[in-house]
């Protein structure tokens, strides 16, 4: 049984949809006060009204922009008195291949993904050290740090560059008891996900050993688990959440397992 995170104040970005709305209800579950920050207030709002308790709200910040990150951070004080859990959640993944793909396409998965993971970090860090201790969950991928994937390459650097963040973070902020890991999805069921449409998702269903694509749930217990006291000696760490993706050596490791 790991000790209760009741009454925590918890920043959850790109929360209004798919996995960091599933990390921010897990979270209040369990009793936790959680701001959810996504662009799109009314949606992020929308997102926080379906979680039962009264204990959540939202709030408008596009996480590549310092100044939003900021008023997230301020806002999440002035609602909860102070920030002990910030989960770098927010991402997208738009597709575009090497030989079509712009200097904007480029910029703009890389301004959101990673430097908006160290802008989101940079703006919480003075409340999580008022803290005493505090615990950053990184919401990263198996697409960069293991796998590739056809018309990604900028979302895997991305991908791979938050956990090249992450360990120097874990280093930086350890005497502050600040712990900085992430979670690695493999192919969660998300509106982001959803929309790549029902050919990719059977056939990445076909390549999981698990035959089946994760819950946004599966990913937010990883996170809880990170977030937790008892995760407080585990730093710049990742947690795989793929349902055995990554393991088959090619796709023969597969064609026996469910005949
Ligand atoms: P999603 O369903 O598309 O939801 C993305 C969320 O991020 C939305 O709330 C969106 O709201 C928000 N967002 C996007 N850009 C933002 C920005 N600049 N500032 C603040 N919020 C922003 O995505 P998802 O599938 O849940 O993915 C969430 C995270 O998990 C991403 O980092 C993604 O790379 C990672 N991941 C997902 C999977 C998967 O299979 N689903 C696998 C591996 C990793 P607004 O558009 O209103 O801002």
């Amino acid at each position: 049984m790991l000790t209760s995170i009741e009454g925590r104040s918890v920043i959850v970005t790109g929360a209004s949809k798919g996995i960091g709305k599933g990390i921010a209800r897990v979270f209040a579950q369990q009793g936790a006060r959680v701001l959810l920050a996504a662009r799109d207030l009314a949606q992020a709002e929308a997102a926080a009204a379906e979680i039962p308790g009264g204990l959540v709200s939202a709030v408008a910040a596009d996480v590549s922009k310092a100044e939003d990150n900021l008023r997230m951070a301020e806002t999440a004080i002035q609602r909860h008195g102070g920030i002990d859990i910030l989960c770098c959640n927010a991402g997208i993944f738009p597709a575009a291949k090497l030989f079509d793909m712009s200097e904007a396409d480029w910029d703009q998965v890389l301004d959101i993904n990673l430097k908006g993971t160290f802008l989101s970090v940079q703006a919480c860090l003075p409340a999580l050290k008022a803290r005493g201790k505090g615990r950053i969950v990184v919401t990263s991928s198996i697409t960069g740090p293991i796998t590739g994937y056809p018309g990604w390459s900028h979302y895997g650097a991305s991908k791979a560059g938050q956990l090249g963040f992450i360990r120097t973070a874990a280093i930086e902020l350890a005497p502050f008891h600040i712990t900085v890991n992430a979670v690695l999805p493999g192919n969660i069921r998300t509106e982001g996900v959803q929309a790549l449409g029902p050919d990719y998702i059977a056939k990445m269903t076909s390549a999981i050993p698990a035959r089946r694509l994760g819950t946004v749930e599966d990913v937010a217990y990883a996170a809880l688990f990170l977030a937790s006291d008892e995760a407080g000696f585990i730093s710049g760490q990742t947690i795989v959440v793929d349902g055995g993706q990554v393991l088959p050596e090619s796709h023969m490791a597969l064609e026996d397992l469910y005949s």
